[in-house]
């Protein structure tokens, strides 16, 4: 045991039942030896501010956020960090000095997923197209921002929102970026310039409708992302591959967005190693 002090963490959310952060986590502290636990705790929407002023009580370290609490948790921290402020949402609660602290590792664990698959995909990408204006595309034009991106197309079935993320992002801090929305029926036209193709709708999703998308507009350099992972080869992916295009699947960022957290807690900054991604692999088609 590296640490005898016990640890707990959790996860919540309303519904929590499908979350698979508690097998990364365990996976993690046993392959640490940290003696501690990180559970899941189904806490309704008219419950969250009493869970902020009572975790610590019970013993938690900190937590992740999931649906639907990840923007009110943003309000419930008495700091954020740069990342939730820029995305308005919090996914990681931590103490600091006796103080609440947020951070969003969606953004970290998309990028970190990117680099780890790709790591050439930064030199190669002059035009990132996300589809989706949800919180998920929220942070990712956020971390294609800080990397330099020279431009990004948001395009949304509700042009409006879209719209608004663009114009979000449209301040000094963008200011080699340029962000663009567009509607959806544009996309084809838009694909011909992509570099870089990103799906952060829910279509795709085992149970939610299919993404219905035509790649052959794409070059043959293009590197095509989901951050879907149930399942793992979402159809969109299978046509990248089918069209032989790189590909980066969304069960990547599910694993180092976690990082960030267990080290917070924990104290050990955790690998996401094939292990990992095996044993998540088979939860997945169980
Ligand atoms: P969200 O805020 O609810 O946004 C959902 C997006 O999907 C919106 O842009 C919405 O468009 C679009 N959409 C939903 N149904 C659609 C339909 N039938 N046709 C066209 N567009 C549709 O959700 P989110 O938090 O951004 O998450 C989006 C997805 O990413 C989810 O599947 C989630 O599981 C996944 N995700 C994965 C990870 C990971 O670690 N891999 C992390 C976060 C999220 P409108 O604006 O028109 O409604």
């Amino acid at each position: 045991m590296t640490d005898s002090i016990y640890k707990k963490a959790c996860v919540i959310g309303d519904p929590i039942k499908h979350s698979r952060s508690p097998l990364i986590h365990n996976y993690w502290l046993q392959k640490y030896g940290i003696s501690g636990e990180y559970s899941k705790e189904h806490i309704l929407p008219s419950n969250l501010k009493q869970w902020f002023l009572q975790f610590a009580e019970q013993g938690y370290a900190g937590f992740n956020v999931t649906l639907p609490h990840k923007e009110i948790a943003y309000q419930l921290v008495e700091c954020a960090d740069d990342t939730a402020k820029a995305v308005g949402a919090v996914n990681t609660v931590w103490i600091e000095n006796g103080i609440i602290h947020g951070g969003n590792t969606d953004v970290y664990g998309y990028l970190a997923n990117l680099d780890a698959v790709l790591p050439h995909w930064e030199k190669q990408t002059s035009h990132a197209v996300i589809m989706g204006a949800g919180g998920a595309a929220r942070g990712i034009v956020y971390g294609f921002i800080k990397r330099g991106i020279k431009k990004i197309t948001v395009v949304n079935r509700t042009l409006e929102k879209a719209d608004s993320l663009a114009k979000a992002f449209s301040s000094p801090l963008s200011q080699s970026t340029k962000v663009n929305a567009s509607p959806w029926d544009d996309l084809n036209v838009i694909l011909a310039s992509a570099d870089l193709l990103v799906n952060t709708t829910s279509l795709g999703m085992t149970g939610s409708a299919p993404l219905e998308i035509d790649l052959k507009c794409l070059h043959s350099a293009a590197i095509v992302s989901d951050i879907v992972y149930s399942p793992l080869e979402t159809d969109l992916l299978r046509q990248a591959r089918l069209c032989n295009l790189q590909t980066v699947s969304g069960l990547g960022m599910l694993l180092h967005q976690a990082v960030p957290g267990f080290e917070k807690w924990f104290g050990v900054r955790p690998e996401v190693d094939a292990d990992l991604y095996t044993m998540i692999v088979a939860d997945l088609n169980r």
